[in-house]
Order: structure tokens, then sequence, then C-alpha cells
């Protein structure tokens, strides 16, 4: 299958924080991947802009091996990576200073093309940057702002940052990140559901019993301790990813494949949400594992430490559509495999006529998000071979890989995705400022009852898949997780 690329208009970005992780692992290799696609313009231009005393050459050299290292397969040649570094540049400047802001105006007040500011900067250093872009005319109407997570650590700083963009920009040109939505599965997602008859009929409590979104990791904090500790899983993952594949997945269908329509829905969903009781949550905390790895406390380095690696949550959607069905969310660090999946269980078939022997048998749909990208539903069919009505379920397997060759698998990473839609100044698949702070809004009381009831997380085995208390609250509710496989 040949995927159709379609060339975006001529660019300038600018990437606050060029020299950084982000900017090295993911932007840069990912914008090479569109050019190498054919779908960066000749003429468009990268600025790396950071306080690094960097000339042009020696920033196309940080590039060029952060491509080797990070770049994945290529199927391109040194004579692409070289082409796609010519249109790569250089600024030193200070976020927090005058240094580079007139220079950098320069470089902007060329011929009309879009304008793009990528903030990959600690947040702290996003009010500072929008502020002088303003401030240096770089602010006008057509320019795009593109923000990192995270987008404050509560509604209070959520609001008080999206305040202080709407003073400079308009909603319109603020693009906030959340990496989950440049997922090519977590768009199949709205394809799946708004795209066939099949599923929406059935897309409710009258049909479904439960849905479980887990987003599991194998991984520990690494050198991201210092953060992490100040933010735990709940901000880390739940406020954001998870609550953004809980919004899809629980929609409206909005009247038009178009930014707001999709984000009002998304909306809804979250300020149906009710608030979660403290028996339906589990928190964790990973231990060590046979000396090689360390546990949650000693990669902070805070032996004290109260912060989960690990949530385990039930909620509930107060609407007509989903009254009655409850959303398990789990996420957690150093878990047994790595594995982001959302499972759709069915209800029971009201009567068996094929008598008791035959067992319950549940319709389960999988949608994983990572790695193997795909689509699994589970059917019940006849065990094959004589002794009566034995009933089986098998797979009905999707695997997009599969399915539609190589093309078809993820070959767009998801920033390459999202870089690519703000250059086309499409915010369908970036959170608006209202979608955040109701999602704020839902999580701090959550936080806040720890922090008042000073509760301790419950640890858990590296390489397990929690603490005992997250199995036993779904059994509480007669459920099971899902195992997380890879
Ligand atoms: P990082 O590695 O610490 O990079 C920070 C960048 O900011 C560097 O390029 C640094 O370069 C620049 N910088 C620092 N102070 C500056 C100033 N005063 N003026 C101009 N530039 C300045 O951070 P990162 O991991 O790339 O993260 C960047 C953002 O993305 C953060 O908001 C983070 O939360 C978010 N994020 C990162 C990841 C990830 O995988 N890394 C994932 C999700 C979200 P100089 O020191 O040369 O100035």
């Amino acid at each position: 299958m040949v995927s159709r690329v379609i060339p975006v208009e001529v660019f300038d970005l600018v990437i606050f924080g060029g020299t950084g992780d982000l900017a090295r692992r993911k932007i840069l290799p990912g914008l090479f991947r569109r050019f190498c696609a054919g779908q960066m313009p000749s003429g468009a231009r990268i600025i790396g802009a950071a306080r690094s005393d960097l000339d042009d050459a020696a920033y196309r050299d940080m590039i060029r091996d952060a491509i080797a290292e990070f770049g994945g397969e290529q199927a391109c040649d040194d004579a692409h990576l070289s082409a796609f570094l010519e249109q790569l540049d250089y600024l030193k400047i200070d976020a927090r200073g005058e240094e580079g802001w007139a220079r950098l105006r320069e470089i902007m007040s060329g011929e009309d093309r879009i304008e793009a500011y990528y903030f990959s900067v600690s947040p702290a250093l996003f009010g500072e940057i929008a502020e002088r872009l303003k401030k240096w005319g770089m602010a006008d109407a057509d320019a795009r702002i593109v923000v990192e997570k995270p987008f404050g650590r509560n509604l209070e700083t959520a609001r008080d940052l999206n305040r202080t963009l709407a003073t400079y920009f308009d909603e319109g040109q603020i693009y906030r990140i959340d990496h989950y939505l440049g997922k090519e599965t977590v768009q199949n997602l709205m394809a799946v559901r708004f795209g066939n008859m099949l599923f929406e009929p059935l897309w409710n409590s009258q049909y479904i019993d439960h849905i479980q979104i887990t987003v599991a990791e194998t991984v520990g904090v690494g050198d991201r301790g210092e953060y992490y500790d100040k933010a735990g899983a709940m901000r880390d993952m739940v406020q954001n990813h998870l609550m953004q594949l809980l919004c899809l997945i629980a929609m409206e269908p909005p009247a038009r494949f178009d930014p707001d329509a999709v984000r009002d829905e998304k909306l809804k969903v979250i300020r149906a949400l009710d608030p979660v009781d403290p028996h339906h949550i589990v928190r964790g905390q990973y231990l060590a594992r046979d000396g090689t790895h360390p546990s949650y406390r000693d990669a902070v380095g805070e032996p004290r430490s109260h912060t989960e690696s690990f949530v385990a949550l039930r909620a509930r959607i107060s609407n007509w559509r989903w009254a009655g069905t409850p959303f398990y969310l789990r996420t957690g660090k150093r878990m047994s495999a790595r594995s982001s999946e959302i499972t759709v269980v069915f209800k029971d078939t009201p009567h068996s006529i094929f008598g008791a022997e035959a067992g319950n048998h549940r319709n389960v749909l999988s949608i994983r998000l990572q790695p193997n990208e795909g689509i699994t539903l589970g059917v019940t069919i006849k065990e094959p071979g004589p002794g009566g009505m034995r009933l089986i379920d098998v797979p009905l397997d999707m695997t997009f890989a599969d399915a539609l060759g190589e093309d078809g698998a993820d070959q767009v990473d998801a920033y390459e995705r999202l870089i690519m839609d703000v250059i086309r100044g499409n915010q369908t698949l970036f959170m608006r400022g209202d979608e955040v702070e109701a999602a704020w809004a839902w999580t701090d009381p959550i936080i806040e009852g720890w922090v008042t009831r000073n509760e301790v997380p419950k640890p858990y085995e590296s390489g397990s898949d929690g603490p005992i208390d997250s199995g036993n609250m779904m059994r509480r509710d007669g459920r099971e997780w899902r195992k997380v496989s890879p």
C-alpha cells in the first residue's frame, strides 16, 4: 500500500529548546522523516534556539548525531540528511533575557510564510517566551505556538498558564501537545467508532459491561526522577494521556471531524465524570528487582517518597450513554510488559441456548495502541470436532502492520504528525484550554485527598502488574484486569 503524502506549505519553525532531549529524540528526527517522505517543502526553515554557544555547523552536527541515534530506520540516504540539515539553523537566545531576540525578529521578518514556535523548554519558561514573542513583534495573528506537557500541575497553575498565554495569543493559535493524540491507533479509535455502522449502536451501557484502559511501561523513572517525584503517575499520565483516551472512547459522535466539534464532545465527557471514591483508587510504588533495578525510592533519591509510580482507578461517567458502565484506568512503571491497550468488554448474551456447560462467553474488543498496533475482536464460536456444543473464543485479529503492509504500520510517529498538523493549522488533535482545566478539576481532588490523608502508595514488585489491591479492586466489582501482554 502506498501512502499519500501531501506537502505542507512553506514554513519557519523555531524550536525553543532546540538542543534539548525532546528536540533531539523526537522533534528533529520526526521532521527529518517528514522531509524524507517529501512532506517538508524545500524552502522551509527550522531554527533551533537555546542558550548554548553553538554555530550552525556545530548544531547541524549535533542533530546529525541525534538522527543517527534516534531516527530509527531511514529509507533515506546521506544526501537527504545533508539536504535536510541545510534547512536547519541555530540561534543563541535566552528566554529569560534579551539576548538573541532582535536577531530572531530579523530572521522571521522576511517573506510571508507560516510561522510556528515550539516551546520545547521547561514549562517555567512558557510565559516568558510568549511575552517576548509579543514584545518583539512576532505574535501576529498567523503565528502558532506549540506548548509541551506538563500543562500546569493543578487547576490553578493550568488556569494561570492559560491566562498568560491568552494575553499574547488567541486560543486558535495555541497548540497544546498530548503526543498520545498523534498516535495512529488513537485516531483510528475515531475511525472505528464513527466510520463503521457495526459498533456505534452497541456503544453504550446497554451492551458494554465495562471498559479498561491500560498504559503499562516496563521502564522505571530513569533520569526523570527529580521531575517525576513531584508529579507522579496521576499528573504524568492519567490527567492527560489516559483522560484523552477515555474521552475518545466515551464521547458522543461529533457533528464533524473538525477541531471544535471534536473538542466540545471530549469536554462533555470530562465534565460528566463523577468524583472518584477513594475506595476505587489504588496507588503503588515499585520495589527493587534482583539487584538489577533500583526501587522507586532509590531511583528518585527520596527514601520516604509518597509519590505513586502506579495508579488504578474506577471512573464513572454520569450521562445517558454510560450510566452503569464503569471505566477502569490503570497505568504504571516497571510493569510486566510495555503495552497500551483499550479493552471494551461486552455484556453476556441475555440467554444461553447452549446450556450451562457451554460456559459464559463475552465479546471483547481490544484496541492496541502499542506495540503491535491493531484491533482484535473476540468472537465466540463452536469448538471444532465432535462432542456437542462446546464454545470457545477466537480472535478476529487485525494487526495494522499485517493488514495494511509496512506502509500501514505506524510509520508516522506521533510527533511528526502533530507538527505537520501545526503547520496545516489543524487543532483537532491538540488539547483546548478548557479541556485541560476540566481534566485538572477532576484529578485535583483525588491528589489532594492523598495528601490530606497522608496516604502511602502500596509497594509492588517490579515486573508485576501493580499492587495486589489493584486486582482486589476489580474483584470486588466481580471483574478481572486483562493480562498486560507485550
Ligand atoms: P531538556 O533536555 O532539559 O532541554 C531543555 C532545553 O531548553 C535545552 O535545549 C536548553 O538549552 C533550553 N533552555 C533552558 N533554559 C533556556 C533559556 N533560558 N533560554 C533558552 N533556552 C533554554 O528538556 P526536554 O526533555 O527536552 O523537555 C522540554 C519540554 O518538553 C519540557 O517542557 C518537558 O516537560 C517536555 N517533554 C519532554 C519529553 C521528553 O521526552 N524529553 C516528553 C514529554 C514532554 P540550553 O541549556 O542550551 O539553553
